[in-house]
């Protein structure tokens, strides 16, 4: 590919070489077979207009909120940076070209933050360079490999925590190498960003927020954050929250350690938050009522982490690269978990926009035609909160075993199979909500409406995630044990007779490999339905046109 791309590049100089009328890079036209595959790819990506109302904010919360997303902006600069070496010299140079293919490979290399793509295989669509981003990103020389790092360390033992600090790049220095922190090695954004921090504090009328936003701006000067991470989960009170600095190590794929800049700046939604405090008062009655053997129920469900339901102002940086997250755990910090524990912050406005532009969409083919007035915005955001929730009943611990956790016993079989109970444990808690009296039968038939379309949003690209795998076994199992009928003509129906029924049975199923610590059973479920059978995979057919994730703009600018 490297020799592929040299010659492509010779015979582009000389083109441009030979007729230099032609607008700068005009090169971009001559990678015709590249163009008409990203003009393909920008598809699955819906644009997306994203929207927080902050219209019952007092005027300096509103200041706050405009200073975090200026901040946010400049963490939104840094990761482009940080992403690949050419990101920004391809992104400029494309911006300054006139014609229509540079627009349109400027668009895929916005979505994702430089010349490579992210949900193909990191293969480069534009430019040239490497034919595959190099792992390391912009965090290490792009010719560093792991067994160079490894052996340098093993040669200058000294140096070894600055090397694997989250918070430094490595950079090369005469015959050897050194790391800088990210403060230095971004010492003007970072400023930058820091002062709006710091400018954002002043309108802050909530103390606890202030006193974070205060921290957090002397953490991204000097790159010790586990003060600012202990304030934020102590915020209370707060109409705004916002997270931002480097915080996910995802984008380096050489070692792991390196933190990339991002930042969600997010209002508070009251409504949802009664509502999830409704499912969390609640959460020992869930417990109590589990459909297992009554020897695993606990008398009081985990803590867990602490919940908020907010809407996104803006994402920066490394959430906004690619695929939107709806719902966000942090911080990763493992000191803080022990000292605080965690917080999920669950991202509604985004999830409403991915129910508008994908799941509604889904149903809508997918089910038969008298269910389909049944799939509902609210079901499916209160759903995914009642998803988080139930994420702490069951057992974390195995059974008659006081030290062992689950996590242990279950190894790689864990992820999928949490994922599973969190949903198929929060659709049998629709069933105890009912029976309690704390919701109508409108939403009962709504939620399992949408819960069906739901099931095939993460199982349209295969197995490869815990979220498809889970969905994949219960999908399964309502259709082999016939809760969800399909009919002749293909579309989905719901057998409300034993709905619930086999819900039930499939809960218990799940709960009780957990409580067991039981691997071998898990590798049977997973066996047994965790795979795109026929009958799925005809559904999955119908669903090419629906747009594979969103592409986000913000009120914001
Ligand atoms: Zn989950």
């Amino acid at each position: 590919m490297r020799i592929f791309n040299s010659i492509l590049i010779t015979v582009i100089l000389l083109t441009l070489i030979s007729c230099s009328t032609r607008e700068e890079m005009d090169e971009f036209n001559n990678q015709d077979e590249n163009l008409e595959k990203v003009k393909e790819r920008i598809k699955a990506y819906s644009p997306t207009k994203i929207s927080a109302d902050i219209s019952n904010l007092t005027p300096n919360q509103k200041k706050v909120i405009e200073l975090l997303v200026k901040a946010g902006q400049v963490s939104d600069d840094i990761f482009w940076i940080q992403n690949t070496p050419d990101a920004i010299s391809i992104r400029d140079s494309l911006k300054k070209s006139k014609s229509e293919s540079a627009k349109i490979y400027l668009d895929y290399v916005n979505i994702n933050y430089g010349p490579y793509d992210e949900i193909y295989g990191s293969e480069r669509f534009v430019g040239d360079g490497p034919s595959i981003r190099p792992d390391g990103g912009n965090f290490y020389p792009t010719d560093m490999t792991k067994e160079d790092f490894e052996n340098y360390i093993v040669e200058n033992p000294e140096l070894k925590d600055e090397f694997t600090s989250l918070y430094t790049v490595i950079q090369k220095d005469g015959d050897g190498y050194k790391a800088v922190p990210y403060h230095i090695a971004y010492v003007d954004k970072v400023n930058q960003l820091a002062k709006y921090l710091e400018e954002a504090a002043k309108y802050a009328d909530n103390q606890s927020l202030k006193n974070y936003l205060l921290l957090r701006a002397k953490a991204v000067r000097n790159d010790d954050y586990y003060e600012s991470d202990l304030a934020w989960m102590e915020l209370v009170n707060n109409d705004i929250d916002v997270v931002i600095g480097p915080i996910e190590s995802y984008a380096d794929k050489l070692l792991g350690y390196k933190t990339s800049y991002e930042s969600i700046v997010m209002v508070k939604d009251k409504k949802a938050s009664e509502e999830l405090a409704m499912f969390e008062k609640n959460i020992d009655k869930f417990e109590a009522r589990l459909p297992y053997d009554k020897k695993y129920i606990r008398e009081t469900a985990g803590k867990g982490t602490k919940l908020q339901v907010v809407n996104v102002a803006y994402f920066g940086g490394h959430g906004q690269q690619g695929t939107k997250t709806i719902a966000a755990s942090l911080p990763n910090d493992p000191r803080v978990h022990q000292a605080k524990g965690a917080k999920k912050s669950m991202f509604k406005n985004m999830m409403e926009a991915k129910f508008d532009q994908i799941v509604r969409p889904i149903g809508n083919i997918i089910l038969e035609p008298k269910l389909r007035k049944y799939i509902d915005k609210e079901a499916f955001t209160s759903f995914v909160t009642l998803h988080e929730v139930s994420h702490t009943l069951g057992r974390g611990y195995v059974y008659g075993k006081k030290d062992v956790t689950v996590a242990s016993m279950l190894k790689e079989k864990y992820s999928f199979l949490e994922e599973c109970k969190a949903d198929i444990v929060g659709l049998w808690n629709i069933s105890i909500m009912r029976e309690l009296g704390l919701i109508d039968d409108d939403y009962v038939q709504r939620t399992k409406a949408t819960y069906v379309a739901g099931l095939y949003r993460s199982i349209r690209f295969g197995d490869e995630k815990a979220h498809g795998k889970g969905n994949l076994i219960q999908l399964n199992y309502l259709m082999d044990k016939g809760a969800i009928i399909t009919n002749e003509d293909g579309t989905l129906g719901i057998n409300n007779e034993i709905f619930f029924e086999v819900v039930g049975e499939l809960a218990g199923k799940v709960l009780t490999i957990q409580a067991e610590g039981d691997y071998n059973a898990a590798v049977n479920l997973e066996k047994d339905y965790g795979n795109v059978t026929e009958r799925i995979e005809a559904n999955i057919e119908k669903l090419k046109s629906i747009p594979r994730d969103l592409d986000t703009t913000y009120d914001f600018k």
